[in-house]
């Protein structure tokens, strides 16, 4: 039998504009909870139609850096970054699929929110051919998706244990019992640009590269 403490592969995709603990602590509780021994950060490009992060794509890789450095449950994958146009979730799991072969288990990590909208995705049952999804919970959004036959759709995919993760390749999706951590990108950055703290939020590396880089500060029509 497969040895399930190192059998399954997972990535973490996001703006992470900035990476935060409610990214890396849900995760870390996740990683118990689920076996994980290895999570891939991969943080992605924007497409220009969408509001733009308030980062580079060079500034938030290595915020993530900084904020995985000494972790080994942890790495970076910046293959999106790479790019010069935005990648689809479901191209660049299809790409780690081909790499990993077919019979290794992978898993894409997203929070309670993303799959509340994950049918709105780019051929979301491609992506879900590719991989398994592992949710993580997240303060304020329901855990009943929004349509019936949304729910439906979720009910034929679910796994009822973390070990099915590890027994099958891909196309389960997995709602982890992790802590609810309220804490968003969006907060940090409308906090920091009102000058507030924000040392509870995420890591203070992460924090001393923000203020170095001047990164989230109010545009000069709002001060
Ligand atoms: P923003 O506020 O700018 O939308 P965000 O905080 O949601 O940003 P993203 O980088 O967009 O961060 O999120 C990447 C992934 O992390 C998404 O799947 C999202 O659901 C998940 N996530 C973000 N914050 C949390 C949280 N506090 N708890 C659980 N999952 C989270």
């Amino acid at each position: 039998m497969a040895d399930l403490a190192s059998s399954l592969q997972a990535w973490y995709g996001g703006t992470f504009d900035p990476i935060h603990y409610g990214h890396l602590r849900a995760v870390e509780a996740l990683a118990k909870e689920a076996k994980l021994t290895q999570v891939t950060m991969l943080p992605n490009n924007v497409p220009p139609h969408r509001p733009q992060p308030g980062a580079s794509s060079v500034q938030r890789k290595e915020m993530v850096e900084l904020a995985i450095a000494g972790n080994p449950l942890f790495r970076l994958d910046s293959r999106e970054l790479q790019r010069s146009t935005p990648s689809w979730t479901s191209e660049t799991m299809a790409q780690l699929r081909q790499e990993a072969g077919p019979d290794a288990p992978l898993g894409f990590i997203i929070g309670q929110d993303s799959l509340l909208t994950l049918r709105t995705w780019h051929r979301y049952e491609a992506l879900l051919a590719c991989c398994h999804l592992l949710v993580c919970r997240r303060p304020g959004y329901p855990v009943e998706m929004k349509t019936e036959e949304d729910q439906r759709w979720l009910s034929a995919h679910l796994a009822h244990h973390a070990d099915e993760l590890h027994q099958q390749p891909a196309g389960k999706i997995y709602l982890a019992d992790t802590p609810l951590y309220p804490i968003s990108a969006t907060d940090i950055r409308t906090r920091l640009a009102r000058r507030q703290p924000c040392d509870d939020l995420l890591p203070p590396a992460v924090l001393d590269y923000i203020h170095r880089h001047a990164l989230y500060r109010p545009s000069p029509a709002a001060r």
